[in-house]
């Protein structure tokens, strides 16, 4: 562990903080934490099926539940300095002679000189009992910084006697960067046992495996992705206001150093099936990064202070993933309502107010895309400028941009052809959405092949065409409320031409 981490552990201890919330689950890392700042202080440890457990062998001593184990040791400060280590009773938390007794030990701590023991509470889900927030201190073991992964890595090669080559050595690190010191070495253990040497391969195996921690964790899901920029079709605006940011995000240290600021990310409403999500992909390929998307819904805890301890962790972790793209979907799901009379709870109007603290406090290189149809009932604080950089309409796409979407599904497919006529496609299909336009591409393929045919024509795009009910038939309604809220807010097209487009009518 390292000193600095130590250190801070020792001055909170100092301070008289009564109780340390440590919200880790690797016991070793914290007990090697606690036993560097309690030498010669008695360590009493409790254990949900055991009882009292002697601190260092672990061997159960006296069998108890929580509530006898605090009586039989709660004088014990009157004696020696004490340490009272309480695994994963994060389940007790809500017991009023549970929080009365810590209540009790933590007061003694603060107010009588002849008095001292420090309860550390030790779990992976953090539950805040009101009633003792102001005796709580939660206490965060960092994840292991560049440099540290380095020597782990560097130490890990030594041990085995094997050689890594710089570059790979570079490679790996950067790629395990989010994970905890256990997470890391286990990685390393396996990527040994595959081959039995640590090469360029292993950085597959690696992500893998990144994947799969951060998927546990169930706050963050990476999303692999294979979209480019040039798979957008039209949104000309937004996608160049993506290229200069992209060219900050390829140089961020000279940029930084320049007195740039650091982007701090963007916020796309609009038509559904037209690209928001598309963006989002895009974003983290020409970004060069990863794409990790926050899903609100998922953060939400049954304990009190959970949600609002998970969003902490969420937000935590895509720092520690940075540079990302984080991706928040459906935006206006997981906020609706919130402080107003629309119907948000409480935790939700937390969670709201945090990521927005978070938000406006960023320095990090956590770029924010986050995706809405329906801003009616979004808070209009979030819409604020200087939360996000910009934000951008995404309406249906305009003539040029139907041409260009259906172009770029037909080449995906291998099915474009020059005698295609764009201009009879474009009359025929004013009111598709890109969602539509993708489903006619792969309609006429399908029928193509089905009949034998080797190349797509003109009319057969338009015989599917006719065949497929467009969004602004089906959600004609929808489409009007989304375009009279955008009129009332600040926002810009993201599509060049989008004036001569919204001549266009709702079919
Ligand atoms: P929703 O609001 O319903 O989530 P969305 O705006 O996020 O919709 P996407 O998922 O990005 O829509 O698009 C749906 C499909 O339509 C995508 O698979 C994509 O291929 C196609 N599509 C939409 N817009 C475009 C576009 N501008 N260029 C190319 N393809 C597009």
């Amino acid at each position: 562990m390292k000193r600095s981490t130590v250190n801070s552990l020792a001055s909170y201890i100092d301070a008289l903080h009564p109780i340390i919330y440590i919200n880790h689950f690797d016991s070793m890392v914290i007990d090697d934490a606690i036993t560097q700042v309690g030498e010669g202080v008695k360590c009493l440890e409790f254990n949900n099926a055991l009882g009292l457990v002697d601190f260092c062998t672990k061997s159960p001593m006296k069998e108890c539940d929580l509530e006898q184990f605090l009586k039989l040791t709660m004088d014990d400060g009157f004696e020696k300095s004490t340490f009272l280590i309480l695994r994963d009773i994060h389940g007790q938390l809500n017991e009023p002679k549970i929080i009365a007794l810590l209540k009790k030990i933590a007061e003694n701590n603060l107010y009588r000189d002849d008095y001292n023991e420090t309860i550390f509470i030790i779990s992976e889900i953090a539950v805040i009992p009101r009633e003792l927030e102001n005796y709580i201190t939660m206490f965060d073991i960092p994840l292991p910084t560049i440099h540290e992964i380095h020597t782990m890595i560097g130490q890990f090669v030594n041990d085995l006697e094997i050689t890594v080559e710089e570059e790979v050595m570079n490679d790996i690190a950067l790629s395990f960067k989010g994970l905890n010191e256990f997470q890391i070495k286990q990685i390393l253990n396996l990527a040994y046992q595959d081959g039995g040497c640590i090469d360029k391969e292993d950085k597959v195996l690696i992500l893998k495996e990144k994947e799969q921690f951060i998927k546990k964790s169930g706050m963050l899901e990476i999303v692999a992705f294979s979209e480019t920029i040039e798979d957008i079709g039209g949104l000309e605006n937004m996608k160049q206001w993506l290229e200069r940011k992209a060219k900050i995000f390829a140089n961020l240290d000279k940029a930084i150093k320049f007195g740039v600021d650091i982007p701090k990310g963007m916020m796309i409403i609009g038509m559904p099936g037209c690209g928001k999500s598309l963006t989002a992909k895009a974003t983290a390929s020409l970004f060069q990064i990863p794409l990790v998307r926050l899903d609100v819904g998922r953060l939400l805890g049954k304990y009190v202070g959970e949600s609002e301890e998970n969003m902490r962790k969420a937000l935590k972790l895509s720092e520690a993933i940075s540079p990302c793209v984080l991706w928040i979907d459906e935006i206006e799901k997981a906020f609706s309502g919130v402080g107003g009379d629309g119907g948000g709870s409480d935790v939700t109007t937390r969670l709201f107010g945090q990521f927005l603290t978070w938000m406006q406090e960023k320095e990090n290189t956590v770029f924010i895309v986050a995706t809405a149809n329906d801003i009616s009932k979004m808070p209009a604080e979030f819409l604020r400028k200087g939360r996000f950089d910009e934000l951008f309409f995404v309406d249906l796409p305009n003539g040029e941009e139907r041409r260009k979407i259906l172009e770029i599904h037909l080449k995906k497919r291998r099915k474009w052809n020059e005698s295609i006529d764009s201009i009879a496609l474009i009359q025929k299909t004013e009111g598709f959405n890109g969602a539509d336009l993708e489903a006619v591409v792969k309609d006429t393929i399908e029928t193509a092949f089905i009949d034998g045919k080797a190349e797509i024509t003109t009319a057969d795009l338009i015989c599917s065409v006719e065949d497929t009910k467009s969004i602004s038939s089906t959600l004609k309604d929808k489409i009007l409320q989304i375009r009279e809220t955008i009129s009332k807010i600040d926002i810009k097209p993201a599509s060049v031409s989008n004036k001569k487009k919204s001549g266009e009518k709702v079919k």
